[in-house]
């Protein structure tokens, strides 16, 4: 003999009857069945509303009570169940009518009105579906459940075991095939009407399984078993194959719905199986709750959440060192019979902090004041502080237990979102770590443990690109030819949420637009708001998101204080912060740092070239950078390698522009401004402070040709001051040297000009747009560390900036 619960939503209406019919007819014919309904999806929640407004004297509550029973007739009628069917469900609306008119004149609920009114729901639930069931053919006989399960007092329902198992034995003498139980409703000392608590027909088919000793208990609902998270909240939540009993009560305690946690009791005690299963896909494999549980791949068995948590703290000095506080405590909380959901306690002795339901929150201020109240009056105890708001998150799996480092892991990832764990606790078994976040973060905090823990999972990158031109056009270009590669080889999932450039932004509902930004952006649309694309981002707070700017605008890195400070990462491209007053440097690298976030702008320097980081990684090992000498703009390189190859310089210069390799403003290169600002941030990585005013600075071109507004102005100058160019190629040619436009730190002095460089210097010979920087270091010191490459162009600097994204979000 098995025992079948359906849930809800698995009798929801007709057709899911009917689907839940042919689930029993699977095994009519080989063992007899035991199969509890709840109530018709949604009933227990109207009735309970039903009652609330009828106390509360609303005559809405008619109304409420007549599309209940509107939602019944509908069901028998589909069903084409007999006339004496549609009398019984009368007849039990009639009784509810009553009792709710009593409520309604009395303006007060008894509890066992209250009983009465919302277990009426598994009562017509049953009664309709066992008729359904004979009518059917299969030989099924309708128990109440009252006559059975009998509970003792208290504010949880305490189950009396021994007299419900007494009870069941009747059952045995019974003739049936299917035996038909309603969830949910038991009785008490004196007959009346009792409760299982909310979500309690599972524990009826627990109860019912251990009392008639079946083989099996099948809990069938609307998910193909329990997930390794709440599946509502993590997209990419598994169905756990395996589990073991404990594991599924500390899930099931810590809020995973999907089975009501005093179920586990009765079938743990007598080693039967549980298997959760689903009424929508009857033949997948659904979890299997056993004792001895094959283990999964992943240390982690699931995680769960319960929401409307308080932090309810005790402190003070008198508490130190004094026994009995504690126990004086938890007494009084267990006499108000309030449920601890969390403890911690620390070290000092000077606090106590216990998770508690946002509904007991009046009541335990209350009697923790009452009990404490001489020793608040002597200021020895402080007065109960409570923090709102918070939600429990539980880390379950038993294989947890001593393996070293997962708390340590489970942290980290949490510090680098951001999230701020309030309290902990941990398990002397090992089987789970808890702690308390505040609610605002709880999806957050699911998805990246869980895309830490599970292997087939991925991590979701959320990326908001500010300036979507040329190098961003080409970004998200390659970041659409990567993510097929990223998604499978890398478990990386590229999400582009949101866009914007100078005048348009479009925020994704909830799709990724990477494939068809363009048409968003275009088509979609709505004004750029850099503040509101911001403020869009922070109150979307997702998880390891990035914000990407490939602008060359001031108003964009003034916000990247407000950005990190919302937790999520900055990779620039951008190269005015880095290159702002030192002090704003090392604040936004402070801010990063603080919101345990990255702030990465390797393509500032050499595009895609890996300049930054070879700086940072030598001296994360040890080594000190004591000079550089580079030629970092692709630009002027660009224009020089055309001027030597016979070119007029403001040709080169026109070319270089029609290239898209100079800034949007030319005279940022030709001023030697761009160079000027890479040495800074390349000395400040170094570990140098230095500003703009500490850089000695000669313009690649004389001063009157940088006077004008426009690009043209500049080309007309150019053209005007043809012969001081033109001098420089007979210096060149009689002199056999090349002048190249070179940033150099030595000594604490950094110079930006241009020099002369002989035909055995390395910057002699540079093609193209090429990037050479030469470092000196204590190691590598007489010869130095160069890299080179190309330094410039759409695709080399984009690629430097998915290097960064990739970076960060691989970590
Ligand atoms: P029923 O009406 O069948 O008793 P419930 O609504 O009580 O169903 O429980 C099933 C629901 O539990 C699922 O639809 C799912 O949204 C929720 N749930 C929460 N956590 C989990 C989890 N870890 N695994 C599966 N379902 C979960
Ligand atoms: N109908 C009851 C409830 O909604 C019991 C159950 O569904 O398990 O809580
Ligand atoms: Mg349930």
């Amino acid at each position: 003999m098995k025992v079948l619960k359906f849930g809800g939503s698995s009798v929801s209406n007709s057709e899911n009857c009917k689907r839940v019919q042919e689930i029993i007819k699977r095994d009519y014919a080989n063992c007899k069945q035991v199969v509890v309904v709840s109530a018709f999806g949604g009933v227990t929640d109207e009735l309970e509303r039903c009652i609330n407004l009828a106390s509360d004297r609303n005559k809405e509550y008619e109304n409420s009570l007549f599309k209940v029973k509107e939602r019944h007739f509908q069901v028998i009628n589909e069903l084409n169940l007999p006339a004496e069917i549609e009398f019984g469900t009368s007849k039990k609306f009639d009784e509810i009518a009553e009792l709710l008119q009593g409520v309604y004149l009395l303006e007060e609920i008894s509890q066992k009105v209250k009983n009465s009114v919302m277990g009426s729901g598994e009562i017509l639930s049953s009664l309709i579906f066992s008729a359904y069931l004979n009518q059917c053919g299969m030989n099924t006989v309708l128990f109440d459940s009252r006559d059975f399960i009998k509970t003792q007092n208290g504010k949880g329902v305490f189950l009396n075991s021994e007299q419900t198992n007494k009870n069941l034995e009747a059952v045995k003498n019974v003739e049936f095939q299917v035996a038909l139980f309603p969830g949910f409703i038991a009785s008490g000392q004196k007959g009346e009407m009792t409760l299982l608590g909310r979500g309690g027909s599972d524990y009826t088919a627990s109860i019912l399984a251990a009392g008639l000793k079946c083989s099996e208990l099948e809990i069938w609902t609307d998910v193909s078993g329990m997930f390794t998270a709440d599946p509502r909240l993590v997209s990419q939540a598994q169905p756990i194959e395996q589990m073991s009993f404990q594991e599924a009560m500390e899930l099931s305690h810590f809020g995973a719905k999907v089975i009501y946690p005093p179920t586990l009791i009765p079938v743990l005690q007598n080693k039967i199986n549980v298997r959760i299963k689903n009424t929508f896909a009857p033949d997948e494999k659904g979890t299997l709750i056993t004792s001895a549980p094959k283990s999964e791949r992943s240390i982690v068995r699931g995680l769960s959440s319960i929401n409307n948590i308080n932090l309810f703290t005790l402190s003070g000095s008198g508490m130190v060192g004094i026994s009995g506080f504690a126990s004086r405590f938890f007494t009084c909380l267990a006499q108000n019979k309030i449920n601890v959901v969390l403890i911690t306690q620390a070290s000092s002795e000077q606090s106590m902090s216990v998770g508690i339901n946002e509904g007991d929150r009046a009541l335990a201020i209350e009697a923790v004041r009452s009990e404490f109240e001489m020793e608040i009056r002597m200021n020895l105890v402080n007065e109960p502080a409570v923090e709102q708001d918070l939600s429990i998150v539980a880390v379950v799996g038993e294989d947890m237990g001593y393996t070293p480092g997962i708390s340590g892991k489970v942290f980290s990832v949490l510090g680098r979102n951001g999230v701020n764990i309030r309290a902990m606790a941990q398990g002397g078994n090992e089987l789970n770590i808890t702690f308390m976040v505040p609610t605002f973060d709880v999806k957050k905090v699911l998805n990246v443990i869980h895309e830490d823990f599970f292997i087939s999972t991925h991590k979701k990158v959320n990326l908001y690109i500010a300036g979507v031109g040329n190098v961003g056009g080409k970004l998200l270009e390659f970041m659409k030819n990567q993510y097929d590669y990223l998604l499978e080889e890398k478990g990386l999932q590229l999400i582009v949420r949101a866009v914007t450039n100078s005048r348009k932004m479009y925020f994704a509902k909830d799709e990724n637009m990477l494939q068809d930004w363009k048409q968003k952006l275009e088509e979609e649309s709505e004004v750029a708001n850099l503040q509101e694309f911001v403020k869009r981002m922070d109150q979307a707070n997702l998880r390891n998101s990035v914000f990407v700017d490939i602008t060359a605008s001031e108003s964009v890195s003034k916000v990247y204080q407000q950005v990190l400070n919302s937790t999520v990462s900055i990779v620039a491209c951008n190269k005015i912060a880095a290159s702002s007053e030192f002090d704003n440097y090392l604040r936004i690298k402070a801010a990063a740092k603080k919101h345990n976030v990255e702030f990465m702008f390797e393509s500032n320097v050499g595009a895609g070239l890996p300049v930054i980081s070879t700086i940072n990684s030598l001296i994360h090992t040890g080594d000190k950078i004591v000079g550089i000498d580079a030629v970092v703009s692709g630009s002027l390189n660009f224009i020089m390698n055309e001027f030597n190859n016979g070119k007029s310089f403001v040709e080169a210069v026109k070319m270089a522009m029609e290239q898209g390799f100079t800034e949007p403003d030319p005279k940022i290169d030709l001023s030697g401004m761009d160079v000027l600002r890479k040495l800074l941030i390349l000395s400040r990585e170094a570990g140098y402070k230095l500003e703009v005013k500490d850089v000695e600075h000669e313009p690649m071109i004389p001063l009157s040709c940088l006077n004008g507004e426009t690009a043209a102005d500049l080309i007309r100058d150019l053209e005007a001051h043809n012969d001081h160019f033109e001098a420089w190629r007979t210096v060149m040619a009689e002199k056999n040297i090349r002048y190249r436009y070179i940033a150099s730190f030595a000594d604490g002095k950094a110079n930006v000009s241009l020099k002369e460089v002989t035909p055995d210097h390395p910057f002699y010979d540079i093609h193209g747009k090429d990037n050479v920087i030469s470092l000196k270091t204590k190691w590598y010191n007489d010869q130095p560390l160069i890299i080179k490459g190309a330094g410039a162009g759409a695709e080399v600097t984009a690629s430097g900036i998915f290097g960064d994204i990739i970076r960060i979000t691989s970590n």
